[in-house]
């Protein structure tokens, strides 16, 4: 089998027409389209009855597991997995101006693409919804999958031996996407995502980190060592609960906060906070005498 399965598009996907087009804009779903953590938290309390309630406020780390209201990672994804099960994508609400300015953008030229982090268990969901939403805008949509190792199985649960889920396919990262498609702009909500479009990735991905949401606004610069507690999960860091356990939360939200007051973005990142900076952003570009590239 090969590492990427292309299934045929709906109908709602429409391709640009013949003709040059002025590029490819690749565009993240969740908290970019979609407001899902908005829409986690208030199925988070109906659900599991956080006290205090969980807000958005929370949510000060893209991982769940660092925020309040998680669990280990694989608890988290459980939780996740279970919210999914309960309608999740299928009730988030668009984000404010995205299918304007998706429209604007498609006029003037661009082709747009979406590359989101949930996996193919939620296609059918997701197509739904963009029929639904922002229907006649898109070209593609690829679904990497990033968190779905992280979901138990049924098997796992119950101590089978086969104890991991095979994945059929090859993970790819949103940047082998953009470089694989031609995409010259990522917009994406998850400092993590374009930390590696961008630093990690050869060549670079050019991103705008999107919306002024607590889990993008503080990025970590490499010239500050990166605390043993904050370091990702699977590089020895702690989960937010763990971090509580041992009495260090408050220490890590200053680290937080002193990175967020630094406000270092990596170099082709800029930040834009709705989608009316998005379209400024490319208009700026066009003015430049960016386009086609
Ligand atoms: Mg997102």
């Amino acid at each position: 089998m090969s590492d990427v399965q292309v299934n045929e598009a709906k109908e709602f996907f429409a391709p640009s027409p013949a003709g040059p087009s002025k590029g490819t804009i690749a565009v993240d779903m969740d908290d970019v389209l979609a407001q899902t953590n908005q829409t986690i938290v208030e199925m988070h309390n109906a659900r599991y009855g956080m006290q205090p309630p969980l807000s958005l406020a929370d949510f000060k780390h893209y991982l769940y597991w660092n925020n309040r209201g998680w669990g280990d990672a694989k608890q988290t994804a459980k939780m996740v997995v279970e919210l999914c099960n309960a309608g999740l994508y299928g009730r988030s609400a668009p984000v404010p101006g995205a299918r304007e300015g998706l429209q604007k953008l498609k006029d003037m030229g661009y082709r747009l693409i979406i590359i989101t982090a949930r996996g193919e268990s939620s296609r059918e969901v997701s197509e739904d919804w963009i029929a639904e939403h922002m229907p006649d805008l898109f070209d593609e949509i690829h679904f990497t999958g990033a968190f779905v190792h992280l979901a138990a199985t049924h098997e796992e649960d119950e101590g089978h031996v086969a104890r991991r889920a095979v994945l059929s396919h090859k993970k790819r990262t949103k940047a082998e996407i953009c470089h694989e498609t031609g995409a010259f702009v990522l917009i994406d909500d998850s400092a993590e995502n374009v930390l590696h479009a961008t630093l990690h990735s050869s060549p670079p991905v050019q991103c705008l980190l999107f919306g002024t949401y607590g889990w993008n606004a503080s990025i970590p610069s490499p010239d500050v060592p990166i605390h043993p507690d904050d370091r990702a999960l699977d590089d020895g860091g702690l989960t937010y609960l763990e971090k509580e356990a041992k009495g260090a939360l408050g220490e890590s939200e200053e680290r937080w906060e002193e990175a967020r007051k630094r406000g270092w973005v990596p170099d082709g990142v800029e930040r834009v906070a709705d989608w009316e900076g998005v379209v400024e952003w490319v208009k700026k570009r066009e003015g430049k005498g960016e386009e086609g590239s």
